[in-house]
């Protein structure tokens, strides 16, 4: 019979670490905990596939789980010596969510389960502390009255519970809860059961089993509320996994101040450093630490901000030392960083939970060569546990330490990076305006309801909380600038803005947060670029020794190939000439040109663009000197160069010395219905051979020369857009020609190659007979996915997003390769390729040379090299090294 229920206790669980999928991630990880010897509080899982069959079966059970379910309470009752429902000796427990991914915050949880009239006054008995008692009991009713009889309220209502509690303080002249007195909580928790009563009708259960079923069912409701549902969305989580359901025995932290609670990361899941990293609070129960509402207290002395904060290291040095311990078994068992949840309850410890901690990617690179040099885990297992995305992160801007900047407030380093960005105060806002601009997102603190906003926000900034806040691990795990518990500044939601001292900050002004060290700066702070070093750099060393796969880069410019070479490009894939025609100082030279009425003419003018395009080409040789650089010949169609207003047209009639009518009627000459299927590509050079010959002249005068100055230069010149061997042939024929004569005046001889661009569908189908004469191929992807879906890579974003929308499309083509058409195309392509020249050097340089899945495509069909732009060459150097990984 199929087992629903897994008992876990200190020593003894049925569960295990490798059981994610069915017990959940805290399920498994606890019944892994116990295994261990680890001490944690007695309880069972109610497995994943429960949650399932619950859905299925119009929110039923499987026969069976009852008895289970009951047998499970029977043991903990046993461990812990106490009895459910019992007046004398009352067992308690918790009921918790815990899905296969942590989805944080986003379901429910129910404490101090089992508590009613009578129960109440075995829990004074046993704690000897009245007051105790009674607001676990209040809060009990508070916590079952929100998540199970619905009383949580909507959007910005108030929590009624919430409402009577500080109506109670108000009355009783106090100001914290901890002041009111075992007399009014107990008077507090009638109010609330009225409340109940008023609100719904019903009495509030006294009957534990009652209580527990609601819970369990409210758990496993709590899979489809509105905000689980978003974050599933926004994380790719499945819908069909559920959450699986944890009863456990209740510990108490805060039973007096010889009891506790807390969170903590085996190492310091901002910057990766190997510190035990993490927050407590005296006398306080779980949730009171991740709410963000007290600061909570550091753990270890070197933590310490603020002197006169008291670390749980002095406070209890005993507890501190076995956390320690335990730290280092969870460590060494898992061979990653732990983020673990614990509770003392008067001295003793508990472990409450332990789970693979979300860290920024900076501190995932970090810990996993560190891990790596600790002998934990392998090389591979290091490169594996890096995602080539996540380290898009570590090559962003960053605010430039040379410049001066106003710092209004310092924060806690949540999650790295700088942003800036209008500021606004409700994540509604966030997502309204973050649509359109930049945007940081100020809270006092956020909740779980906060997600979209957070999502869209650049950065996130708040006034309380810690490093373990709903805001920092949320902002972490989104790889999104944050900087919390900036004490400093004083938020005013109804008057949208916060102060800083004297200087007030209103809602639409700009603010910089740098989330690296903390600090919030007025206006908008000025970046530099990012570097690839410490163990960055070595990780991606060890990248390469697993990779085969040859990473290229996208550049027109020295200053773009330089910042490849320096993140590891090993050449230039494509090198787009006609960006080069752009500059004010060259546009007009490449217009006249354009609308020259002769060879003569446009001769005359070429002669004008050959010095120019030598000395971008000199530069960019010698940048990448000793590696190969592709060049393409000018590939779009010439009305791009021209103006088309009116008054442009007559500005450059002007200057150019011709009639306004004569060159509009030129630029309305080149307009094309089509043009990205019109006259471009290598159909330009094909009807005006002299284009070709200037840039062919310019490419080996300047390979000349460079190659004069004693360094390396390995051109490859690339013919576009060819689709039919006879349009190369004619191409090749010109650049073998000047690449001769050029040498033969220089006295040089450099070894080049003359290959092609495979971007026409039709060129993959004829690939044998281009390959014949072709030195390489490189797949331009872009055009190919529009010709090959026949879809305008300038007009997707009409349709293709409802197209994703709707599930007739997976993803955007022009962003991952489509594997299965354009990807077969490029198969045939290879296929033919090297069938009739095993030699042909093959690689890509769309877009999709810089996209992980597509370069993990490119690595099993067995290209060459994959080519992008400079900021992706290390993804696409890890995404190398992962398709190598995932074939072993
Ligand atoms: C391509 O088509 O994939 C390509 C690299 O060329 P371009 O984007 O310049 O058309
Ligand atoms: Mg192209």
């Amino acid at each position: 019979m199929k087992k629903f229920v897994y008992f876990f206790a200190q020593n003894n669980a049925e569960g295990s670490a490798d059981m994610k999928n069915l017990l959940g991630g805290k399920g498994a990880n606890l019944a892994e905990m116990a295994r261990l010897g680890i001490p944690v509080p007695p309880g069972f899982t109610i497995t994943t596939e429960v949650c399932t069959y619950f859905y299925q079966n119009n929110r039923t059970y499987p026969e069976g789980l009852r008895k289970e379910v009951e047998e499970g309470m029977r043991k903990i009752e046993e461990y812990m010596e106490l009895k459910f429902g019992d007046p004398e000796k009352p067992l308690l427990v918790s009921v918790r969510s815990g899905a296969r991914i942590s989805m944080p915050g986003m379901m429910d949880t129910v404490l101090n389960l089992g508590l009613n009239q009578d129960t109440v006054r075995g829990l004074v008995k046993l704690s000897g502390d009245e007051r105790f008692a009674y607001d676990c009991y209040r809060r009990f009713i508070q916590m079952y009255g929100d998540v199970v009889l619905g009383l949580k309220p909507e959007e910005k209502e108030q929590d009624p519970f919430e409402v009577l509690l500080e109506e109670k303080k108000k009355k009783k002249g106090v100001k914290f809860d901890m002041e009111l007195s075992a007399e009014d909580l107990k008077e507090l928790a009638e109010e609330f059961k009225q409340l109940i009563k008023d609100r719904k009708g019903i009495d509030f259960p006294e009957e534990p089993w009652e209580q527990l079923w609601g819970a369990i069912d409210a758990v496993f409701l709590s899979w489809n509320n509105k905000r689980a549902i978003e974050y599933r969305k926004i994380n790719n989580i499945p819908d069909h996994w559920g959450t699986a359901v944890n009863v456990q025995a209740m510990v108490f932290g805060n039973m007096g101040e010889d009891s506790g609670t807390g969170v903590a990361f085996t190492r310091d899941p901002s910057t990766g450093e190997n510190i035990f990293y993490g927050e407590y609070l005296l006398n306080a129960q779980g949730e009171d630490v991740v709410a963000g509402i007290r600061t909570p207290l550091p753990l270890s002395k070197v933590q310490k901000r603020d002197p006169s904060m008291i670390s749980l290291e002095e406070a209890m040095p005993e507890v501190y030392r076995e956390l320690l311990r335990i730290r280092e078994i969870l460590e060494k068992h898992y061979r990653d960083m732990q983020d673990i949840e614990f509770t003392i309850q008067r001295g003793k410890l508990f472990m409450l939970q332990t789970r693979t901690g979300k860290r920024t990617a900076q501190a995932n690179v970090k810990i996993a060569v560190d891990m790596c040099k600790e002998g934990l885990i392998d090389k591979k297992e290091a490169v594996r546990r890096v995602k080539p995305e996540e380290i898009d992160q570590l090559l962003h801007p960053m605010i430039d330490p040379k410049a001066e900047v106003k710092v209004i407030g310092k924060g806690l380093p949540a999650s790295p990076g700088a942003a800036k960005g209008k500021v606004v105060f409700s994540a509604e806002d966030a997502v309204k305006e973050g649509e359109k601009e930049e945007v940081i997102l100020v809270r006092m603190e956020t909740s779980p309801e906060d997600i979209a906003g957070m999502n869209i926000a650049k950065g996130i900034l708040t006034s309380r909380g810690g490093m373990t806040s709903h805001a920092a691990v949320v902002a972490r795990g989104m790889g999104k600038p944050c900087v919390v518990g900036c004490e400093s500044i004083v938020v005013d939601y109804d008057k949208e803005e916060f102060r800083a001292g004297d200087i007030t900050v209103k809602r639409g002004e700009v603010i910089t947060i740098d989330g690296s060290t903390g600090r919030v700066i007025l206006g908008p702070a000025p970046m530099v670029e990012p570097e690839l070093k410490g163990e960055f750099a070595e990780l991606m060393s060890w990248a390469d020794e697993i990779r085969r796969l040859g990473v290229r880069t996208n550049a027109d410019t020295p200053h773009d190939a330089q910042v490849a070479r320096d993140f590891g490009a090993e050449g230039i894939g494509l090198c787009r000439t006609e960006h080069m025609f752009f500059a004010p100082d060259r546009i007009r030279a490449m217009r006249e040109m354009i609308v020259a009425k002769d060879e003569e003419g446009r001769r005359k003018a070429l002669e004008k663009l050959l010095p120019m395009q030598r000395e971008d080409f000199t530069n960019i040789f010698r940048v990448m000197e000793g590696l190969p650089v592709i060049i393409r010949l000018l590939d779009p169609p010439l009305h791009e160069f021209l103006p088309q207003e009116d008054s442009a047209i007559k500005e450059l009639a002007d200057e150019l010395g011709v009639e306004f009518e004569e060159l509009k009627s030129k630029v309305e000459s080149l307009r094309e219905l089509n043009p990205m299927l019109g006259h471009r590509g290598c159909r330009l050079g094909i009807t005006y051979p002299e284009i070709t010959e200037m840039q062919a002249r310019a490419i080996f005068e300047a390979a000349s020369t460079v190659y004069k100055e004693g360094k390396k230069v390995i051109p490859e010149v690339m013919v576009p857009l060819v689709g039919d061997v006879k349009e190369f042939i004619n191409q090749k024929k010109i650049i073998v020609r000047v690449a001769e004569e050029v040498m033969k005046r220089e006295g040089v001889k450099i070894e080049y190659m003359v290959g092609t661009m495979i971007e026409i569908p039709r060129a993959c189908l004829v690939a044998d007979e281009i390959a014949r004469e072709a030195d390489f191929f490189s797949f331009g992807t872009n055009d190919l996915t529009q010709m090959g879906f026949g879809f305008s890579r300038d007009d997707v974003g009409k349709f293709v997003p409802y197209y994703i929308e709707k599930g007739l499309l997976s993803h955007d083509p022009f962003a991952s390769l489509d594997q299965k058409g354009i990807g077969e195309l490029m198969k045939i392509a290879i296929e033919k390729g090297k069938k009739a020249k095993p030699e042909l050097e093959i690689g890509i340089c769309g877009e999709h040379g810089g996209d992980p899945e597509s370069i993990k495509f490119c690595h099993r069909v067995g290209m060459d090299y994959v080519s992008c732009s400079p900021y992706r060459v290390p993804v696409a150097r890890l995404s190398a090294a992962h398709a190598v990984l995932e074939e072993e």
